[in-house]
């Protein structure tokens, strides 16, 4: 089989975080009793007419502005016009040829190295009704999410994506973007965020393009790096047999992990789009684009490198932690008042990462706030309780929510300091195991008190400090040895 080069384009759709709809004044939040968020002008009713949001336009400012585009001050709404039952008003409104944002570009990080992909356009439109296909021949439209903004951003031609992995790295680095300016909230479960790779292969080393097909319907990271993949595969299988690749819309099927024809795109659409009569071009003046840039906050890179420099985080660790604005914070805030930005590092990358993935939450709904996770850190720093209870504790405290000192006071989870109680533990643990002792004493398996202090921990339940532990062993190990 002849050596392929991928090229990938991308087309992500982020709906916008406004407390209102595009056009109306309808509440725009995820979900509801289907139909119960709308008014005349997000049903399309003849004769309505819409009203601007002004904070849909500044996200869509802001995030050209974080991309790194040209904001084209003639910027303006047209008429995308289509026939779609999710569609009551048979057309969208859209930006076509003066797109807010233009000539942009991120940087990813892949394999060590960085890459820049370049962005074609950033553009404002709204969101369509969702429809649902019951079993049998039923189909119902819910028009809640009809008119949410939504902001589409696509990478430049020719593209600079040559891997599955550099489009996933794009996706990761553009959600953390867009969380960071608080555009968006990056749920794509929720299909807050939605992205369409355009998919084609050529020969490496070829400098044309082959055909392309657009894999729609990803909601995970996963599913868009497993869905490139499977198009590359099957694309070159294609070629191989000898056939053309049919310039098509594939859907992904999770359950089998593959892309299926959805709809051919051999000719090109006709939307006939034309300036949109209903509103005014948006003349996005230079004092309103400096206004949004002066109140940019810290964008992921920049914060990215303050963790390496100010928390001296390695850099693994603050790439992670800046995946999301909520998880950044939560680091930040957590290392600031428990001293010790590393363990507070391990313990969001560790245990609350895996106790969150197991419970499908996210960081922002985290029953364990920031406090109480560095409350619990300076208990262990302070001797208070050990390692092991620690990792006990931090899984109680994610059931409970309650505050880690109260449950290691109700559980009775301190430390304990008195070496009487471990001595007598200790006598047990000698006198129940002779062979152990011996090998140590008589025949210099020094190793073996491993053993020993595991079963003192065992005895305790975690709750001794190994250095204790460690501490009435050597005296008790010397006193045997040499009893007088
Ligand atoms: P369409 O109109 O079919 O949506 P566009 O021209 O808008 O296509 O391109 C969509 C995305 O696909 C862009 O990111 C573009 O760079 C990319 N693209 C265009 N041609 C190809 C190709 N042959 N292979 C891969 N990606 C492509
Ligand atoms: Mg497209
Ligand atoms: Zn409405």
């Amino acid at each position: 089989m002849a050596e392929y080069e991928p090229v990938v384009g991308m087309e992500c759709h982020a709906e916008l975080l406004t407390a209102s709809k595009m056009f109306c004044g309808c509440k725009n939040e995820f979900g509801g009793e289907p139909n119960t968020r709308c008014c005349p002008v997000c049903l399309g009713m003849p004769g309505s007419l819409p009203v601007m949001n002004k904070t849909a336009v500044e996200h869509v400012m802001r995030t050209a502005l974080a991309l790194n585009c040209r904001i084209n001050s003639d910027a303006k709404f047209d008429r995308k016009n289509y026939f779609y039952p999710d569609l009551p008003k048979g057309y969208q409104i859209s930006e076509y040829d003066f797109p807010i944002g233009v000539n942009g570009w991120l940087d990813i990080e892949v394999n060590g190295s960085t890459k820049r992909i370049h962005i074609r356009r950033v553009h404002l439109e709204e969101d369509t009704g969702k429809l649902f296909h019951v079993l049998g021949d039923e189909s119902y439209v819910d028009l809640n999410r009809s008119g949410v903004p939504l902001m589409e951003i696509v990478t430049e031609f020719p593209p600079d994506i040559h891997s599955s992995e550099e489009a996933k790295a794009y996706l990761v680095k553009l959600r953390s973007i867009l969380t960071f300016i608080g555009v968006c909230d990056g749920k794509m479960e929720e299909g807050s965020l939605r992205c369409e790779p355009n998919v084609s292969i050529r020969p490496i080393g070829s400098d044309t393009f082959g055909t392309k097909t657009e894999i729609k319907n990803l909601n995970s990271f996963r599913a868009v790096q497993r869905g490139i993949d499977y198009e590359c595969v099957r694309q070159a299988t294609v070629l191989e047999r000898g056939e053309r690749i049919a310039q098509e819309t594939r859907g992904w099927n999770d359950a089998k992990q593959q892309t299926f024809s959805q709809r051919s795109k051999e000719v090109e659409q006709e939307y006939r789009y034309f300036p949109e009569p209903d509103l005014v071009p948006l003349e996005i003046s230079d004092e309103w684009i400096e206004r949004i840039r002066a109140a940019m906050p810290e964008l992921p890179d920049a914060r990215r490198a303050r963790f390496e420099t100010e928390y001296s985080l390695p850099v693994y660790d603050a790439a992670q932690l800046t995946e999301s604005r909520a998880l950044s914070d939560y680091f930040e805030t957590a290392a600031k008042l428990c001293g010790d930005p590393k363990a507070a590092a391990n313990w969001i990358m560790g245990d609350l990462a895996r106790l969150l993935n197991a419970g499908g939450e996210e960081i922002a709904e985290c029953s364990v706030s920031p406090e109480h996770l560095a409350e619990m850190i300076q208990l262990m720093t302070d001797g208070t309780i050990s390692g092991k209870i620690a990792k006990v504790l931090i899984e109680e405290m994610y059931v409970t929510g309650a505050p880690p000192a109260q449950i290691v006071e109700a559980k009775g989870w301190r430390t304990i300091r008195d070496d009487g109680a471990l001595a007598t533990i200790l006598e047990k643990v000698f006198a129940d195991n002779p062979v152990i002792v011996a090998d140590i004493l008589e025949r210099g398996l020094v190793k073996k008190r491993g053993f020993l202090v595991g079963q003192v921990m065992q005895a305790t339940q975690g709750k001794a400090d190994p250095k204790d532990i460690n501490r009435l062993i050597d005296e008790k190990l010397t006193n045997q040895a040499d009893p007088h």
